[in-house]
C-alpha cells in the first residue's frame, strides 16, 4: 500500500488555501471575488460579451487604466454621455470608419470607432497613441458577463 500523502512534504498542499478566500465578503463588491476565481476552470467567467448578441468581446483580465482610471465618462459632440472602461485589447471588436484626431477624449491619441464583429453594434473606440500603442475604450453598459 502506498501512502496517500506525499512523504516528503508530509501533508497536502491544498490545505494551504484559506477557506475564507472563497467565501468573500458580500459587502466589498465583485472585484475581489472575480480575481480569486480560477480562470482555468471557468474560462467564460472572465469573458465580457456583447449585450446585444452575446458574442465574445474582451476579458476582465484585459481591463486597464488610462490616466490613472479604468472608467471614464465622456460626452460626445451631440451631448450623449458614455461611461467607458479601458481595455488593453478587444478581440471581438472590428474597426469602423477611419481614424480621427478630432475631439479626442484621450489626446494626443487618435481614435477610431469599433463595433461588435458579430452584430455590428457600436461598442466603443480604439485609441492609438503617437507611439503606436493601442487601447480600447468600451461602453460599459454594452458589455455583459456570461451569467449562470
Ligand atoms: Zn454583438
Amino acid at each position: 500500500m502506498k501512502p496517500l500523502k506525499d512523504p516528503l512534504s508530509g501533508f497536502s498542499a491544498k490545505m494551504k488555501i484559506a477557506p475564507s478566500e472563497n467565501i468573500g465578503n458580500s459587502d466589498t463588491g465583485t472585484g475581489t471575488i472575480e480575481k480569486t476565481r480560477n480562470k482555468e476552470d471557468e474560462p467564460w467567467r472572465d469573458a465580457l460579451l456583447c449585450r446585444q448578441c452575446m458574442s465574445f468581446i474582451t476579458r476582465e483580465s484585459s481591463r486597464t487604466t488610462v490616466n490613472g482610471a479604468h472608467v471614464h465618462m465622456f460626452a460626445n459632440p451631440h451631448g450623449i454621455v458614455f461611461e467607458i472602461g479601458c481595455f488593453q485589447n478587444a478581440a471581438g471588436c472590428a474597426n469602423s470608419g477611419p481614424p480621427s484626431g478630432e475631439f479626442s477624449w484621450f489626446p494626443p491619441n487618435s481614435w477610431q470607432a469599433v463595433i461588435c464583429a458579430s452584430c455590428l453594434a457600436h461598442m466603443g473606440w480604439r485609441f492609438l497613441s503617437p507611439r503606436q500603442t493601442v487601447f480600447f475604450g468600451l461602453i460599459l453598459d454594452r458589455l455583459v458577463s456570461p451569467g449562470p
